[in-house]
Formats: C-alpha cells, sequence, structure tokens
C-alpha cells in the first residue's frame, strides 16, 4: 500500500524559529512498525509541505490539542480523495470520539503492537473504529526510522532526537503524560539505545523523555552506557534530578550539555501546590548554580496564570531570573489540555471560557484565571517577555554563560525575542476572536 504519515502544522508553527523548535519522533517510530513492502512516505507539515496530488491508500495523521483542528481538516481531505484514515496520537487517545468523527480508524495509546495489526485489517477489509493500546512493552520497539525524518525536520544533519523513555512517576495537575503514557516508567533497553546512536553517530543527542531521570536505576545505567560513547546530549528533567548530586554528576560524566527543567512557578505557595519542590525556592538557586559550574546549560519552563498566583508572580519571576542570571526560558500561559486532571477541574467550576482546541497551544488564555482577567494576564505575560528579552537583560545575563553554551544562549534570546512581537500580535487576534463571533481559524494551506 501506500501510506502517507503526517504530522500537521499548528497556527503558531510557521512562526516557530529553530532554536525554539522540539523535533517528534511519532513518524518515524510509525514508520519503523510499517512493516515491510510498503511504501511510506513522512511529512513533518511545520516545515514541508505536502506532496501535491498524489494517491494514498493510507494517511496516518498524528496530532497533539494545538494542530488538530489541521489533522481534522487533513482528514477529511484525504478521505474525499479516498484513502483510509487513521488519527493518532494524544490528542486523539485523550478524545477518541471526537477523533473518530473525522477519521476511518482513532488509535488510542500508543502505536507499538498496533499499528501492523491497522494495517492488516486495512488489507483485509476489516478495519475497527478503535484501537485501544495499553502501555505497551518496549523491550521489542524497533529503531526509529531516521535518516529522512531528519531530513524533513530542518534538523542540522549532527543533532539526533530520541527517547529512552515513556511515562512519569509524578502527576501535575496539568500534565497529560501520566494519563496518556502511564504511571511509572517503561523505557527501552539501554543497548537498544546505544545502538541507535552508534548507527547514527550525531555529535548531540536531544532525549525527548518527559522525565529523563524519573526512573533513577535505569537512568544510572543509561549514563554509564553513554560515557564511553563521548557524545553531548541534552534532555528534560525535574530540579529533583539536579539536586540528586551522584545522578547529577553521572549525567554530566555521560555529555549533558543542556537540561530543560520544569521550574513552572517561583511563588512559593503555587510551588507548594504543584509539589514541585519540597525543600523551597532556594533549592532552584542551588539547582542553577549547580548546573552552572558543571557547563550545562539550565533552560527554565514556567507556566504564568495558576490559581495560588497574583499580577505580582511576573516581578517575582523576572527578579529571580536575574538573580540567578537564568540562561533560557519557556514561558508558558496555563492551559487545560483535554485529557489533564486541570481540564476536569475548570470545567467543574465552569471556568473554561472555549473549546476550540487550535488556541490551546500554552500561548492564549483558554480560561478563566483565579486573581487576573484574561486580558490582564495576556498584557502582564508580554510586558514580562518585554523585560526579560530587553537587551539589558541579555547582556547582564552573558557574562554568567561564558563557560556554558554562550552561542546557544544567544540564539536561544534572540529567537524568543522576536517570537514576543509576533505573539502580542496574536493576542489582539485572539481576544478579538474571543470577544466577537468565535469563527474557527482558517489555514492557508490547500484543503
Ligand atoms: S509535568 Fe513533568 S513531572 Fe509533571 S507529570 Fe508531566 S512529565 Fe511528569
Amino acid at each position: 500500500m501506500r501510506i502517507l504519515l503526517v504530522s500537521p502544522r499548528s497556527l503558531a508553527s510557521e512562526e516557530t524559529s529553530k532554536w525554539l523548535r522540539i523535533p517528534q519522533l511519532s513518524l518515524p517510530i510509525l514508520a519503523a512498525l510499517t512493516p515491510a513492502g510498503h511504501d511510506v512516505v513522512m511529512v513533518e507539515e511545520e516545515v514541508d509541505p505536502l506532496p501535491a496530488a498524489e494517491a494514498w491508500d493510507v494517511v496516518g495523521v498524528t496530532a497533539m490539542t494545538a494542530n488538530v483542528h489541521r489533522a481534522y481538516q487533513l482528514a477529511s481531505r484525504f478521505r474525499r480523495q479516498g484513502a483510509r484514515v487513521i488519527l493518532g496520537g494524544i490528542h486523539p487517545s485523550v478524545m477518541p470520539e471526537e477523533a473518530a468523527e473525522h477519521a476511518d480508524a482513532v488509535v488510542i495509546g500508543e502505536a507499538e503492537g498496533i499499528w501492523p495489526q491497522v494495517l492488516d485489517d486495512i488489507q483485509h477489509n476489516r478495519l475497527q473504529r478503535f484501537y485501544r493500546n495499553a502501555q505497551p512493552d518496549l523491550a521489542n520497539s524497533p529503531l526509529p526510522a531516521r535518516v529522512k525524518p531528519r531530513r524533513l525536520l530542518g534538523l542540522p544533519p549532527y543533532l539526533m532526537p530520541i527517547m529512552a523513555t515513556r511515562g512519569c512517576p509524578y502527576q501535575c495537575e496539568f500534565c497529560s503524560v501520566h494519563r496518556v503514557y502511564g504511571l511509572g516508567q517503561r523505557h527501552l533497553p539501554i543497548d537498544h539505545v546505544v545502538a541507535d546512536i552508534v548507527r547514527n553517530d550525531p555529535r548531540l543527542i536531544m532525549f525527548l523523555d518527559d522525565n529523563i531521570g524519573a526512573l533513577r536505576p535505569y537512568a544510572m545505567q543509561l549514563f554509564e552506557a553513554l560515557r564511553p560513547l563521548r557524545k553531548k546530549w541534552c534532555g528534560q528533567a525535574t530540579v529533583r534530578f539536579i539536586l540528586d548530586e551522584e545522578l547529577f554528576r553521572a549525567a554530566v560524566r555521560s555529555g549533558l550539555r543542556a537540561l530543560f527543567v520544569g521550574v513552572e512557578t517561583v511563588e512559593p505557595d503555587a510551588c507548594a501546590a504543584l509539589r514541585k519542590s519540597p525543600g523551597g525556592i532556594a533549592l532552584y538557586d542551588q539547582a542553577i548554580a549547580r548546573c552552572r559550574s558543571a557547563g550545562v546549560m539550565f533552560h527554565a519552563s514556567l507556566i504564568f496564570g495558576l490559581d495560588e498566583q497574583t499580577p505580582r508572580v511576573f516581578e517575582h519571576t523576572l527578579e529571580f531570573l536575574l538573580r540567578n542570571s537564568v540562561p533560557s526560558i519557556s514561558p508558558n500561559i496555563l492551559t487545560p489540555y483535554p485529557g489533564t486532571p486541570l481540564f476536569e477541574r475548570l470545567t467543574r467550576e465552569g471556568r473554561i471560557l472555549h473549546t476550540n482546541w487550535t488556541y490551546y497551544d500554552h500561548t492564549n488564555v483558554c480560561y478563566q484565571p483565579r486573581n487576573m482577567s484574561p486580558e490582564e494576564l495576556a498584557e502582564k505575560y508580554i510586558d514580562f517577555r518585554r523585560r526579560f528579552l530587553s537587551w539589558s537583560s541579555i547582556a547582564q545575563r552573558l557574562p554568567a554563560q561564558w563557560n556554558v553554551l554562550p552561542w546557544a544562549y544567544l540564539g536561544m534570546n534572540l529567537a524568543l525575542r522576536q517570537a514576543t512581537g509576533r505573539q502580542e500580535q496574536r493576542f489582539q487576534e485572539y481576544f478579538t476572536w474571543l470577544h466577537n463571533g468565535r469563527a474557527t481559524p482558517t489555514f492557508d494551506a490547500p484543503t
């Protein structure tokens, strides 16, 4: 069969600089799971156009919440052309009935063990509406089919995304990882991860794991196995990971150069509510200093709009970031993604403003904040970004980066600074939409 695998773009994706883009592995994994004998083409629509007017037997579309509207558009377009369309990914997994209105079948959960069955059922004309997959054992996962997607993703050839684990033992209210991938963590065999790295021989590895250090014994073994490969790598972790001195040192010895850390908030009350840093905010200072002295770039992921935060959160956060010379940040607006406990709670409290998923991309205010109006939250958020990314702030934080990754520091700060002007424009469009009519946003691409 001729199979097209698509990761759709979102409204915001065209504006995302390569410095801020996080690559996905869904398509390479799906391609690797496809039995031999099929003709497979992968398209990351964010960086690559769809092939013009080709006929497909099967189209597999993987979607998150922010791009699911585009996924539905593509699904109806390919179904009209006669293809069997299968939807999967996080959003279809948490909203399967909604997704089923747009597709021939929906895969709920992960693709391992299910995708070959879906293709077999299509060939034998017995396709089911839903395929449920309860957290498969990853021991027999094939190596992702890499060469083509690395080119399609627009990634530099020396950078290789990889995922060694799935799931997270924590249960943050705003996160769907524990609901979709399960509590606890499953992992690939370490020799499997090593084989993938050796086969591709990248200079820099990007671990996409939601929490690389969550399963400590596995993480220690992984870092020991990485050490002789002499590669540099970056990944995502919590502050607890950095504060575990033995684990952190093992990570540094294995080539760790940058960490994306879920700081979320530096407000003591909000922090206590999230149970993110039981030891208090002072531990964040300690973690950042430890990263800096080890030559590891600390990238802070922040959330604005938590119930415990007041408008003063922006001043407090700015003071924290400047005091610690934090190199770079992902400033997110709290987003009640469907499938999360947060979405359920805000729905019960009548605080969800709309369910137009296109705007659920952590840069819009889709709910009623407790201590601010949506407009005030947006206004103060933009002001915060402008001040954190001002020339004087960039210059003030620069000396602390000389021993870390000064070029990455400049690249990420300039990219986020550029994106801030566009974000202000997007807020204006969003609030116009919110207050007038709420028509579904359209995409320019052919439908
Ligand atoms: S936000 Fe991070 S730590 Fe919390 S549940 Fe999600 S992956 Fe785990």
